[in-house]
C-alpha cells in the first residue's frame, strides 16, 4: 500500500495466474496450454510479419482478422471484436455491458477473473451455486438479473451445457445481456455462435490461446449482434487503439486458414484427454467429465494439496484451487503424451 495509489487501486485484489516457472525438464500442466506449437503456416506469417513494416501501426480495427473471422463463422464483420487475449475483450465486456442496476450472475464456481473485473468496475454480482455435480443448471438463472455470464465449457470443471440450456437462459432473459465463454469450446463443447442471429443480446468469447496453439500471442475475440460489438468498440477506442499488434494481426488470420492443422491438433489433445481420464479413473480418481483441455478430478483418499505438493517434487505441476466446495480436486491440463504419462507414473509414486 502506498500513499500515491488511488483508492480504487488500494481496494483491488488481483487476478493470480497460474506460474510460467522456467526449470528445465518440467512438466507443466498447470494453465492449460497447448502441449502441440502453433501451424507452420502461422510461424511463416509470424516472420514475415517481422519486417520493415513495424515501423508502421498496426491497422487499428483489425479489418482482415474481423473478415477472417466472419468468413469462419458464418457471420458478418460488424458481429466480430477482437482484442488482446480474451482476458482483454472479456475486460471490456464487463465494462461495457455488464454493469447494470440488478446484479450480474455466474456460476460459484467458474473462471476466477469474473469477480475481479466486477471489483474493478464496481460491478455488483450475485454467484449460482452448481448443482451437486458440479453442474451448471439453466433454471436456476430465471430469476431477476443486470445481465449472464458463463464459460461454457465451465471452467475449472470442464463440464459442457447443451445448446438447448444455453438458449433456455437466453430466452428467459431478453433483456439481459448474456455471455457465454467458450475459451474451451473446440475441444468437444458445442458452440452458442449458432444462436447469435435469432439473439440479440447473446455475446459469445473465444480464444486462440488453447485450441490454436497462440497463448503466446493473445489473441480473443467476441460474436455477436452489431449493438454489441458496437459497444466493445466504443469502449476500446477510449482506452486502446491497436490492442493487436502487427504480429498477433499476421499469425491469428494465418490460423483460421489452416483448417487441416487445427483439426489434427484439436482431436489430439481430445484423444489425449479420453485416454488420460481413463487412466486417472483405474488409479481411483473421480473424473468429472471433460469437453475441454483439462481434467478435474479428486481422489477419495488423497488429499488434493498434497498431491499437488508431491507431483511438484516430481517436476510436474497441476493448478489446485484452495476454494470452497472444489478444494479437494485437481486440475490437470492436457500435455502431450509423454507428459500425460509423467504425470499418471509420478501420480503412481506418491499413491
Ligand atoms: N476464459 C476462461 C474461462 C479461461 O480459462 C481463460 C484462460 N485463463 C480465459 C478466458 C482467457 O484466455 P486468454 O486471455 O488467453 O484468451
Amino acid at each position: 500500500m502506498s500513499r500515491y495509489w488511488s483508492a480504487v487501486v488500494s481496494g483491488l485484489t488481483p487476478y493470480v495466474p497460474g506460474e510460467q516457472p522456467k526449470l528445465p525438464g518440467l512438466v507443466k500442466l498447470n494453465t492449460n496450454e497447448n502441449p502441440y506449437g502453433p501451424s507452420p503456416q502461422v510461424l511463416a506469417a509470424l516472420r514475415a510479419a517481422a519486417a520493415d513494416t513495424l515501423r508502421l501501426y498496426p491497422d487499428p480495427s483489425a479489418s482482415e482478422l474481423k473478415q477472417t473471422l466472419a468468413e469462419y463463422h458464418g457471420v458478418s464483420s460488424a458481429e466480430v471484436f477482437v482484442g488482446n487475449g480474451s482476458d482483454e475483450v472479456l475486460a471490456l465486456v464487463f465494462m461495457a455491458l455488464l454493469k447494470h442496476d440488478a446484479p450480474l450472475l455466474f456460476p460459484d464456481i467458474s473462471y476466477s477473473f469474473y469477480p475481479v473485473y466486477c471489483k474493478l468496475y464496481g460491478i455488483d454480482y450475485r454467484t449460482v451455486p452448481l448443482d451437486e455435480q458440479l453442474r451448471l443448471r439453466p433454471e436456476d438463472y430465471a430469476g431477476p438479473c443486470g445481465a449472464i455470464i458463463f464459460p461454457n465449457p465451465n471452467a475449472p470443471t470442464g463440464i459442457g451445457l447443451g445448446l438447448a440450456g444455453v438458449e433456455s437462459i437466453l430466452q428467459a432473459h431478453p433483456e439481459a445481456v448474456v455471455v457465454v465463454d467458450e475459451a474451451y469450446v473446440d475441444f468437444g463443447g458445442a458452440s452458442a455462435v449458432a444462436l447469435i442471429a435469432a439473439y440479440p443480446n447473446l455475446l459469445v468469447v473465444q480464444t486462440l490461446s488453447k485450441s490454436r496453439s497462440l497463448a503466446g500471442l493473445r489473441v480473443g475475440f467476441a460474436l455477436g449482434h452489431p449493438d454489441l460489438i458496437e459497444a466493445l468498440e466504443r469502449v476500446k477506442n477510449s482506452f486502446n487503439s491497436y490492442p493487436l499488434d502487427r504480429l498477433s494481426l499476421a499469425g491469428a488470420v494465418a490460423s483460421f486458414r489452416d483448417e487441416t492443422y487445427f483439426q489434427q491438433m484439436r482431436q489430439a489433445v481430445i484423444d489425449s484427454r479420453e485416454q488420460l481420464a481413463l487412466e486417472l479413473a483405474s488409479l481411483g480418481f473421480e473424473v468429472l467429465p471433460s469437453q475441454a483441455n483439462f481434467i478435474f478430478a479428486r481422489h477419495p483418499q488423497h488429499d488434493a494439496a498434497q498431491l499437488a505438493a508431491g507431483l511438484r517434487a516430481r517436476s510436474v505441476i497441476v493448478r489446485h484451487f484452495n476454494a470452497p466446495r472444489i478444494s479437494q480436486f485437481l486440475r490437470i491440463s492436457i500435455g502431450s503424451p509423454d507428459e500425460c504419462a509423467a504425470l499418471v507414473r509420478a501420480l503412481r509414486e506418491l499413491m
